[in-house]
């Protein structure tokens, strides 16, 4: 190494560092270029034809992070009325899985009672989601329309945990992988009757795998 060369940084890199090697890679009007090789655009569950498609010019890097809902516990909705009323496919005493309304055969989200992220989420709770991820992924995958269930957490919308489990219709192999969840804001949406018959199935499949109270609220 010659001694003209700056010492490398050590330690990981800064958020201004991240952003600037992105915005060095950008176009005049700010655009990433659009790659098609081994990209997922290229593989046959991407949901969109390439015609017409770009990226949206790169946005400046934010000041700060803007709070999410609940990040005063105080004003979470888990302090208002409802947060535990459903509708629900199964609850126990800690822990409540909410079936949510969508296109695919199951949309779940499952959330501590408690007011807790996932980074700050005590020990006996966090093995107890294990648990619980293992069980509500079999008691989706046991319905007959779905193959496999996916699981998910963003937590950039609200503060108090959430994760998702999206079931993917058995034998619909365009909607496998990560697209999934663009592929299921197209899709019409499931009928009151099926979701109710879908839920109480996988409530039934819980309770019999990890006690608790079956569907409420459907
Ligand atoms: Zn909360």
């Amino acid at each position: 190494m010659s001694t003209q060369e700056p010492a490398p940084e050590s330690g990981p890199e800064s958020a201004e560092a991240y952003h600037a090697r992105l915005m060095d890679q950008t176009d005049a009007a700010g655009r990433l270029p659009f790659t098609v090789d081994e990209a997922m655009v290229a593989w046959d569950i991407y949901p969109y034809e390439l015609d017409g498609l770009r990226m949206k010019p790169l946005a400046p890097l934010a000041d700060a992070e803007p709070d999410r809902q609940g990040e005063d516990p105080a004003t979470c909705r888990c302090r208002g009325e409802g947060f535990a009323e459903g509708p629900l496919a199964w609850s126990n005493e800690r822990w409540l899985l909410k079936v949510l309304a969508g296109g695919l055969p199951s949309e779940l989200m499952l959330q501590p009672r408690a007011h807790h992220d996932l980074a700050d989420l005590p020990a006996d709770l966090a093995a107890e989601m294990g648990v619980l991820i293992a069980a509500v992924t079999a008691a989706a995958e046991s319905l007959p329309s779905v193959h496999r269930c996916h699981l998910a957490r963003y937590g950039d919308g609200g503060a108090h945990l959430h994760l998702f489990f999206w079931a993917r219709p058995a034998r619909v192999l365009q909607l496998r992988g990560s697209t999934l969840v663009d592929w299921a804001d197209q899709l019409p949406p499931l009928p009151d009757e099926v979701r109710r018959a879908n839920a109480e199935h996988v409530g039934a499949h819980l309770v019999a795998a990890v006690g608790g109270q079956g569907p409420s609220g459907l």
